[in-house]
């Protein structure tokens, strides 16, 4: 007993004192008793079953429950002989070594000092709990000298009844997320501290939510995730505490809506025979159903005095940059201006091309063969030169432009508008909260109208979290007329005369007429090989037990002699990577765009948005290297036209290990929603949430996107009417210190930046 009260959000240190207090923190970051009561077991032992020892792996910390099978003293001074070695010196060494079992394999614990002692807990039918890190001598694994705690093998009391002995077996022992510092049991001793003393206060969920969920009140739940009695206090603690979680997020994100909502900007209603109209005639096809729905509740929101916040996904090729310039037109006619954010350089150019393109004399404002209701179109990125950038600044600070195209470059000071109605944000996985906030201070007064595009399908929970402050659209029918893509598997190991027909293949679409991609992992020729986009890492590659350690993988630089010397000679082809000079990325995009190239050999920098319909093949080099969604996306840049596109995965991985599946799956699917769940289930969450994670890191312990997708969309449709009733959470402190708490420092940035 501490011998005092403690509530959730004392410190540490002040509870457990200094030492601990600091340990906890340097450790874990763990600051107060609520953090360590989030610390949550790992998982749960029963004496019952013992850790199965076949399963640890070396260089893993780990605590193990077993039992001690036997237990020698070896080496030592052999009686009646002399020592050897210098004098002062006790002989030879002496060590204890314990073998201990789970009932099938075994372990081996070394100790080399204090043998006696070690030697007198440890007997021979000992129970305890183990913690090291695993090492391994002449191929067995072993613990040198583990930590370990005894457990009492039978109760103290030896009259047991079956049933108090029965409980005794099935007792759950938690264990928590170790480290050499802080042992499991250590952590559990000072949770036993924490718990004696703890007064929770008032249960942060509203008694209803509660009551309609059937849900246990915060303390009890607490406390039973720690030392539960049985597996069913345990998955209830776990419901409640999953809850707390989903609902302090969807509250906060609530309240984001919310202020959002309350915010002033200027509607910019639709006219009827403006540049909007004067564009509409000038397509060269029909908008697709898709398009036209969601581009009428577009219009509906733009039209409105508070700011339209929208996430509009749609699959690749789905045509949503049509979308996009519809709506920006629309701001445009209503006197105002419209900017739109590309993640790479590549793709800023394009949009620019083909925004202009479209527009055709629409675009060409101040020019004699401008259309009537003309406007201009800027280009901003980081290599436009001195004299163009300055025109550019301009036009957007006149307001002569009314649409502004760029990169990040956009996000700096100078950018100033006359007058910014919209923002859109393409591709918006490349971009974080921050950006869209930056962009949006832009808009002097008022808050501008924000449209994000995204061809990267989103579970609904990711949308619902990540982006649980966006409504969201979804474009699902591609353009009549899109043939699909053909993906198939190029084994090269074990089939490599695939590999040779992939590249007949492509001199097949070459001499049709048409274009080829071929993709490598990396650029190649240099020690710095970042791609220089902000394209993410591809996923570490995960290599299957047993698989050896692989050469590294395939290069732009080498693959493209290699190709223009062998199997591809006599083509035209260009190479295309984040490391080319912005003049050259663009040369080379216009050439490959107007079909001066036959095949480009590229890194992932065309793997978002980029729009060359006559392209029809793709040869993916490594194609394991690829996370599930990037293949998906990669493969979305054929077909694009009239023409049946085919998309082929070369890879060397072998039959039936999880990137071949993960391969198969790709191959065997077009449906983008189903491989982002794939490739969610393959990711931690924290790498899906990243930065833009509604809290700090930690925040989601239990929650998990997939599998809780319908306790999170419950606990969204409790936060609204919550928050609509009491925005400020006045009748509710708990929960706000709830939220407070679960968004930590960056609380103020993210309610006040709604
Ligand atoms: P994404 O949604 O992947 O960004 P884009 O906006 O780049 O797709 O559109 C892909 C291609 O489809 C472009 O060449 C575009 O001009 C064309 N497109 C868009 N809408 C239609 C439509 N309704 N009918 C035919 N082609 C369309
Ligand atoms: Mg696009």
């Amino acid at each position: 007993m501490l011998g005092y009260v403690t509530t959730l959000r004392d410190p540490l240190a002040q509870v457990l004192g200094k030492k601990a207090g600091d340990t906890f923190e340097k450790v874990f970051g763990l600051r107060t008793v609520g953090d360590l009561l989030r610390h949550y077991p790992r998982r749960y032992y029963t004496r019952g079953e013992l850790t199965p020892l076949d399963s640890l792996r070396e260089g893993d910390h780990v605590t193990v429950l077993a039992k001690v099978a036997t237990s020698g003293v070896i080496g030592g001074p052999v009686p009646g002989q002399r020592p050897k070695g210098p004098p002062g010196r006790s002989g030879p060494k002496q060590r204890l070594e314990v073998i201990v079992t789970d009932g099938t394999g075994k372990l081996q614990l070394t100790f080399f000092a204090a043998v006696g002692f070690h030697a007198k807990q440890l007997q021979q039918g000992a129970l305890a709990l183990f913690a090291g890190t695993v090492s391994s001598f002449r191929g067995r694994r072993q613990l040198v000298h583990p930590e370990y705690e005894l457990l009492p093998v039978s109760s103290a009391d030896d009259r047991l009844t079956t049933e108090l002995a029965e409980e005794f077996a099935n007792e759950l022992i938690p264990v928590y997320p170790a480290s050499a510092k802080l042992t499991s049991w250590a952590i559990s001793r000072h949770i036993d501290a924490v718990l004696d003393a703890l007064d929770a206060g008032e249960d942060p969920l509203p008694a209803e939510v509660r009551k309609r969920h059937d849900l246990w009140p915060r303390e009890l739940a607490i406390r039973a995730i720690h030392r539960p009695t049985d597996r069913d206090d345990l998955r209830q603690a776990r419901q409640r505490l999953k809850w707390d979680e989903a609902f302090t997020m969807q509250v906060a994100l609530a309240q984001r809506r919310h202020a959002a909502a309350a915010m002033p900007a200027v509607p910019r209603p639709p006219v009827a025979d403006g540049i909007a109209a004067a564009f509409e005639e000038r397509l060269p096809f029909h908008l697709t159903e898709g398009q036209r729905s969601v581009g009428e509740v577009i219009a509906h929101d733009l039209a409105c005095a508070y700011p339209m916040n929208r996430l509009l996904q749609g699959e690749v090729g789905s045509g949503k940059t049509v979308v996009a310039v519809r709506a920006m037109l629309q701001v445009v006619d209503a006197g105002g201006q419209a900017v739109l954010l590309a993640p790479t350089e590549v793709l800023a150019q394009q949009h620019y091309r083909s925004i202009t393109a479209l527009l055709g004399p629409l675009a060409a404002a101040g020019q004699l063969n401008a259309g009537e209701q003309a406007t201009r179109v800027a280009l901003l990125t980081g290599s436009t030169g001195v004299r163009a950038r300055r025109s550019a600044l301009s036009d957007v600070f006149t307001g002569d432009a009314g649409i502004l195209v760029g990169t990040h470059a956009l996000l700096e000071d100078q950018v100033q508008f006359a007058d910014l109605g919209l923002v859109v944000i393409d591709e918006q996985h490349r971009f974080g909260v921050e950006q869209r906030d930056a962009l949006r201070e832009k808009a002097a007064g008022s808050r501008p109208h924000v449209l994000v595009m995204t061809a990267t399908p989103i579970p609904r929970t990711v949308a619902m979290t990540v982006f649980g402050d966006l409504e969201v659209s979804t474009l699902s029918e591609l353009p009549a007329g899109r043939s699909p893509i053909a993906t198939h598997l190029v084994p090269a190991v074990e089939r490599p005369h695939y590999l040779d027909r992939a590249w007949q293949r492509v001199r097949e679409e070459v001499a049709a007429g048409h274009q080829a991609y071929v993709v490598c992992p990396r650029i190649g020729d240099a020690d710095d090989d970042s791609d220089g986009t902000d394209a993410p890492e591809p996923p570490e590659p995960t290599l299957a037990d047993g698989e050896e350690a692989r050469r590294p993988p395939l290069a732009v630089l080498d693959v493209a002699p290699e190709l223009e010397e062998g199997p591809l000679a006599g083509l035209r082809i260009g190479i295309m990577h984040g490391r080319l000079v912005p003049d050259e990325k663009d040369r080379v995009m216009t050439a490959f765009a107007k079909g001066e190239l036959d095949v480009l050999v590229s890194t992932t920098v065309i793997e978002v948005g980029v729009d060359v319909p006559n392209a029809t093949a793709m040869v993916i080099m490594d194609a394991e290297r690829f996370g599930v969604s990037q293949l998906h996306q990669l493969r979305g840049r054929v077909g694009r036209g009239s023409n049946p596109g085919v998309c082929l995965l070369v890879t060397e991985a072998p039959p039936a290990s999880p990137a071949r599946e993960r391969l198969d799956a790709v191959a065997g699917t077009r449906d983008g929603f189903q491989l982002s769940r794939l490739d969610l289930q393959q990711r931690r969450e924290g790498d899906v949430l990243g930065a833009a994670q509604a809290g700090r890191r930690s925040s989601l312990k239990l929650l998990r996107l997939l599998a809780d997708e319908d306790l999170i969309a419950t606990a969204r449709e409790e936060s609204t009417p919550l928050v609509a009733a009491d925005p400020k959470l006045e009748a509710h402190q708990s929960l706000k210190e709830a939220i407070d708490d679960f968004l930590g420092d960056r609380r103020a940035e993210f309610l006040d930046k709604a």
